[in-house]
């Protein structure tokens, strides 16, 4: 059975014009796109999406870089998607994420890592939820 995961392609990405690139990595790693737009997150979205870490030292660097421009969100589909997602962007440091990983390819470092993968079935729904009102499987 097919599921989803969310993603945002970070703002360096945007700014370094490499959004082509990390579209392309997602579709040949087996992933649908069933809903994707770009927006920039407003400080109130950033804190509200990323209030897990918001008692965390790096947080407000989190939100000044995640409003800092344009992103593109996307919610995919694939079978074992959050899971494969993961393994698709590497780990959360370019610097150790495993060879060929989207991260270790276009990531700049752990704050500016080029993308984001949902860790659960629950959260990829909430975060799919938080930037569309519905999604469509086709
Ligand atoms: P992810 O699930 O791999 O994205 O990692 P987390 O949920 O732990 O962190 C969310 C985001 O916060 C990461 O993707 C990074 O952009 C940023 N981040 C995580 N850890 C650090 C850190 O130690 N320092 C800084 N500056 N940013 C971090």
């Amino acid at each position: 059975m097919s599921s989803i995961t969310f993603t945002i392609i970070k703002p360096e990405i945007l700014t370094r014009q490499l959004e082509g690139e990390v579209v392309g990595s997602i579709i040949k790693g087996g992933f649908k796109i069933i809903a994707l737009k770009k927006t920039k997150f407003s400080e109130e979205q950033a804190k509200r999406f990323y209030a897990i870490h918001s008692e965390r030292p790096f947080f407000q660097g989190l939100v000044k870089y995640i409003t800092s421009g344009p992103v593109y969100v996307a919610v995919l589909e694939k079978e074992n998607a959050v899971n494969d997602f993961r393994l698709l962007i590497g780990a959360t440091n370019p610097e150790q994420a495993e060879k060929n990983t989207i991260r270790a390819k276009y990531g700049t470092n752990i704050e500016q890592n080029a993308i984001h993968g949902s860790d659960s079935d629950e959260n990829a729904i909430i975060e799919g939820n938080f930037f569309f009102s519905h999604f469509e499987r086709y």
